[in-house]
């Protein structure tokens, strides 16, 4: 991988500046919210409560830094694709169920951007849609989209792609300004952020860090795809791994070549699916699915990710871009999201333990973490509101199987993704059945 960084938590944060842990807990304490876990869920959470009533002494406590795990790491779509299955949230509230849920995160894609321009959070967002290209026969049966092979060409030139959709409520941003600026308007507002104090277990009432014990009434779990880490929770959300890496500034002339000269986002329809983004320096950022899961639910050494995943996402980038074909990637890194048996989120809060928590958003979770840190906001003050009627709130789900079931499921499945797409690749005109098998090993 010669001249590729790898690692250091993500591009992001390289470009940014990593920051040191700051505000350490020291000793044992109390307040009235405890929230475990400084990303974007346990953030938006500490600042929707801290504005709705900011009396209330909340504290994050977070192992690394705010925004260390999937929040400073994501491929920066702020889109308002469904965090989970519709068929799994219709079976609870109905189709009308699953269309407030699709309402309501659509509308999460302008609060983001409405908190960002209020606060001051530069972020580069551009609210530029999302393009997704079917590049196959039958990827375009699965993406029914309104764009023609020539209209797709006409927003980015996509090697191959036969048809395409463009869905305007998606915004790009990038991933560790945003999440370092809600920690920072967070902090400003009074909520104390300890970084570097790693919770090892929470119960009704009790937080224990390493740093000491904080005791609070409400206590709120937001570690998304870091769950397993903590003691009784190893099965509950699997610690699921994507990678991205990031290319070198593209010249005039290749920006030309490839035909991106909008800022919308680009994924495409196979089942290893792409997600990619122009940044707002001039690369392009393209993630994918990569080393599935590591056993036992552990997860990465710092966004380190494997040599295979590396080549194989610049193969993707190159089928896609045939004209970038050589061209130097500066960076890459991986992460965790979470995701649960029935590939689908929640967000719950019992009254009577004071226990909450949010996550398991299966890779769209950067609108959902805003949506779920609100429902939170209500659940915990006890408001009945339309938030907390989502079908997501209060959502159980069983947990994965133990290992090495796990692991050998998880990689089976992704195995015959990546079968189904090579035979859908190679000219099926309909999904591969090979998928459809998957998806009910799944449980999708
Ligand atoms: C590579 C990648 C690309 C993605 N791309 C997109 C995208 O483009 N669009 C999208 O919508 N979603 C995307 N996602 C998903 C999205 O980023 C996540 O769903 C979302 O950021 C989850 O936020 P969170 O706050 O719940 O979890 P996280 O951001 O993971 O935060 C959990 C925090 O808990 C901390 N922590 C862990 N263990 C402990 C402990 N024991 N004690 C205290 N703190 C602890 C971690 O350090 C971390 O800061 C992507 C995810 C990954 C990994």
């Amino acid at each position: 991988m010669g001249g590729v960084r790898n690692g250091d938590v993500s591009f992001w944060w390289h470009q940014v500046g990593r920051p040191s842990p700051s505000d350490v807990l020291v000793g044992d304490t109390s307040c009235d919210v405890a929230i475990v876990g400084g990303g974007l869920t346990g953030l938006w959470a500490a600042f929707y409560l801290h504005e709705a009533d900011p009396s209330l002494d909340i504290r994050v406590l977070e192992a690394e830094f705010a925004g260390f795990g999937a929040s400073g790491r994501n491929g920066g779509w702020l889109s308002s694709e469904l965090a989970g299955s519709a068929s799994t949230y219709a079976e609870v509230a109905g189709e009308a169920g699953v269309d407030r849920l699709r309402a309501a995160l659509r509308a999460s894609v302008d609060e983001v951007i409405g908190v960002a321009d209020r606060e001051g959070i530069d972020a580069d967002i551009v609210r530029s849609g999302v393009l997704t290209v079917a590049r196959s026969r039958a990827q375009a049966e699965r993406l029914d989209g309104e764009l023609t092979a020539e209209q797709v060409a006409d927003r980015i030139r996509v090697a191959g792609a036969v048809s395409g959709h463009f869905d305007p409520d998606c915004a790009r941003v990038h991933p560790a300004k945003l999440v370092s600026g809600v920690a920072r308007v967070v902090r400003d507002r009074g909520v104390r952020v300890h970084e570097g104090t790693r919770v090892t277990s929470v119960e009704p009432g009790r937080v224990r860090t390493e740093r000491g014990t904080v005791r609070a009434p409400v206590v709120l779990r937001c570690l998304e795809g870091f769950t397993a880490g903590l003691a009784g929770h190893r099965r509950d959300w699997l610690p699921m791994n994507s990678a991205l890496v990031v290319t070198e500034p593209l010249s005039a002339d290749q920006w030309r070549a490839v035909g991106w000269s909008g800022e919308e986002l680009l994924g495409d329809e196979a089942h290893a699916y792409c997600y990619a983004q122009r940044t707002a320096d001039g690369r392009i950022a393209m993630g994918g699915r990569g080393v599935p899961y590591r056993f036992g639910s552990r997860t990465d050494d710092d966004g380190r990710t494997q040599r295979w995943t590396v080549e194989s996402l610049r193969a993707t980038l190159t089928a896609l871009f045939p004209a970038l074909e050589g061209i130097g990637l500066d960076h890459a890194w991986c992460g965790v999201l979470g995701v649960p048996r029935d590939w689908s989120a929640s967000v719950s809060f019992d009254p009577t333990t004071g226990l909450g928590h949010a996550g398991g958003y299966v890779g769209s979770g950067l609108t959902a973490t805003n949506l779920a840190g609100r429902t939170l906001r209500d659940l915990v003050l006890g408001r009945d509101t339309d938030l907390t009627a989502l079908p997501w709130t209060g959502h159980h789900v069983r947990r994965w199987e133990p290992e090495p079931l796990r692991w050998l499921g998880v990689h089976a499945l992704y195995r015959l993704y990546r079968a189904a797409d090579r035979r859908e690749d190679a000219g099926l005109a309909r999904t591969s059945r090979i998928a459809r098998v998957a998806d009910r090993v799944a449980g999708r």
